[in-house]
């Protein structure tokens, strides 16, 4: 076949085809162009899971009477005016392709009147066919319809799902968006029924109810804002507490300057920031917005602007993750406070590993009210099952598990001590090992980080191995190795290598369950928990400790 042009229908759907790939993807294009048109109330009406029918009427500027032709032509725009422009976007639309992608797959009518004028007018658009512009009564904003949608395109509308599905997609995009936009009212309804509102609103909790369902979004923290202070911009949300995640990410909602989206580069940023706090396997959720310089953002890189290219990366993925762990640790540390006793000394023996516990922090908490009653110290009251260290501080009970704890103090004394560089203990005998080439290789990679960790191993011989020193303190239990190294060889990006390869060690090199501990034992594990700067989970994010408090001692025994 020769080299032929292909006709304007065809390059219109080819086009329309990258943008306006579901119902979703038009009330997208639609919802962004009534933000940028500042409506303060949007309405999306749609029918049969917008399949036959989307409508979006907004109350922003309008289109004037002239400008309709152009509005619902390709590379048309009122939002970019040069080249250069491109370089610092500041709207949501800026390509001038969105009505024009709708009109090539499906019948749209634009209605619209600008505040002051008189009467509206309205157009319609189909393939590449525009009507004439016709005078029509309207209230002050616009509103667009798209019918019909894929009509034309028989293969499209077999990719659609039924139209409780497209709808359910709709939905959740435009609630999960909405949180960006809480001075705007959304309204979404199907076939004629008002399905949810979305009042402007300044408290953004009744969104993130909505968004996450009300469980979900009691586990909400809010960001601490001055994590990100080395962030070029502003950095905004909130997010999961540990103990309270997903199984996937599809909760993890994120936004830069306004446009809601997906970013391999920030997921890793949840994933670090999360390191040592979330559970492995399980993803953490919440919502993110990230307000950056126009010119640090390129929007434009993708056919339906859902992944920007980010100016300086590095930096603002560095920020987003110091930003979500220093929450955490906040958090973490208010939350023990409550749960500490008085008498014992919370200062930690060396600063490093917990920053976060300042004094204004602790002063927080107190100030919470919540004065807590003098209570006696911390007592250990036995060892229940070999597995956990049954404790009461004289007003609760706490039930503590020996292994989870033992791994977060090791945890948290190895990182401590790799910042300091501190001298690991020689063994007496140094173990040697041969290794099969997976482990190797896993090992090779890890050597540098263990040392710093107080881990000292010597590479002799191929894949032979000679451990000669463990991190001071542990070298009496003896070092699980074999577990060791199927942690370093499993799931390498699921987190941090540092963190990932610190959490190992401490977790192969302590007390495990089943393991019959003293009584000095026990009181000197509580102990050193009560200075951890999370003394709550363990490196893994699992639960350290449970704590059952005389309101809900009271209630098992039906006192009230
Ligand atoms: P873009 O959003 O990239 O500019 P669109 O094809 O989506 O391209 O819209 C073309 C133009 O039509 C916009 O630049 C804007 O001037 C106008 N327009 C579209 N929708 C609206 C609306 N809801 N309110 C006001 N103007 C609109
Ligand atoms: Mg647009």
């Amino acid at each position: 076949m020769s080299i032929r042009r292909l006709d304007d229908v065809t390059i219109g759907q080819i086009a329309a085809g990258e943008i306006v790939e579901r119902p979703a993807s038009v009330v997208k294009e639609l919802v962004e162009n009534a933000l940028d048109a500042g409506a303060t109330r949007v309405t999306v009406a749609l029918e049969r899971g917008g399949v036959d029918s989307i409508e979006v009427v907004d109350d922003g500027a309008g289109i004037a009477p002239e400008d309709l032709p152009l509005a619902v032509r390709r590379h048309a725009t009122s939002k970019l005016a040069s080249a250069a422009d491109l370089e610092s976007i500041g709207t949501l639309g800026f390509r001038g392709e969105g009505l024009a992608s709708i009109a090539a797959v499906a019948r749209l009518e634009v209605l619209s009147r600008i505040a002051g004028a008189e009467v509206g007018a309205r157009i319609e658009a189909h393939g590449d066919e525009a009507g004439a512009v016709e005078p029509a009564a309207a209230p002050a904003g616009t509103r667009v319809r798209a019918a019909a949608l894929f009509e034309n395109v028989p293969v499209r509308r077999e990719y659609l799902r039924s139209p409780s599905a497209e709808f359910n997609r709709i939905s959740s995009w435009l609630a999960s968006f909405a949180l960006a936009y809480p001075s705007v009212t959304f309204t979404l309804r199907h076939d004629g029924k008002d399905v949810w509102v979305m009042p402007a609103t300044a408290d953004p909790r009744e969104r993130l109810a909505m968004v996450f369902g009300r469980e979900a979004a009691r586990a909400l923290l809010p960001l601490d804002p001055a994590g990100a202070r080395s962030l070029d911009g502003a950095l905004r949300g909130y997010i999961s507490e540990p103990g309270s995640d997903r199984g996937d990410r599809r909760m993890q909602l994120l936004f830069v300057n306004g446009r809601l989206l997906r970013s391999t580069l920030l997921a890793g940023a949840w994933t670090a920031g999360y390191a040592t706090f979330a559970m492995t396997g399980r993803h953490p959720y919440g919502a993110l917005m990230l307000e950056l310089p126009p010119d640090h953002v390129d929007p434009n890189v993708h056919p339906t602007k859902s992944d920007v290219r980010l100016r300086y990366g590095t930096q603002v993925f560095d920020a987003v993750r110091r930003a979500l762990s220093s929450t955490l640790q906040a958090h973490a540390a208010a939350r023990f406070v409550q749960h500490a006793v008085p008498g014992v000394s919370l200062a930690p023996p060396n600063g490093a590993a917990s920053v976060a516990r300042s004094d204004s922090l602790f002063g927080e908490s107190g100030a919470d009210g919540e004065a807590a009653p003098a209570r006696a110290a911390m007592r250990v009251l036995g060892q229940v099952d070999c597995t956990y260290i049954l404790a009461s501080d004289g007003e609760s009970l706490l039930l503590v598990d020996q292994h989870a704890a033992h791994e977060r103090i090791a945890y948290e004394s190895i990182v401590a001590r790799a910042q300091e560089r501190a001298p690991s203990e020689p063994l007496l005998v140094p173990l040697s090992i041969e290794l099969d080439p997976v482990r190797s290789a896993a090992l090779d990679r890890a050597l540098e980080l263990l040392l710093e960790g107080g881990m000292e191993i010597e590479h002799f011989g191929e894949r032979s191995y000679r451990i000669v020193a463990t991190p001071a303190g542990y070298g009496a239990r003896s070092f699980d190795l074999a577990g060791f190294l199927d942690d370093l060889t499993e799931d390498p990006k699921q987190r941090d290598v540092r963190e990932r390869i610190w959490a190992s060690l401490a977790c192969h090199s302590v007390t495990v369950a089943g393991e019959r501990l003293q009584p000095q034992e026990m009181s000197t594990l509580v102990e050193r928990l009560q200075t951890c700067a999370n003394p709550m989970h363990c490196p893994h994010g699992r639960p350290t400790m449970v704590r059952l408090g005389p309101l809900e001692i009271a209630r098992m025994f039906k006192r009230v």
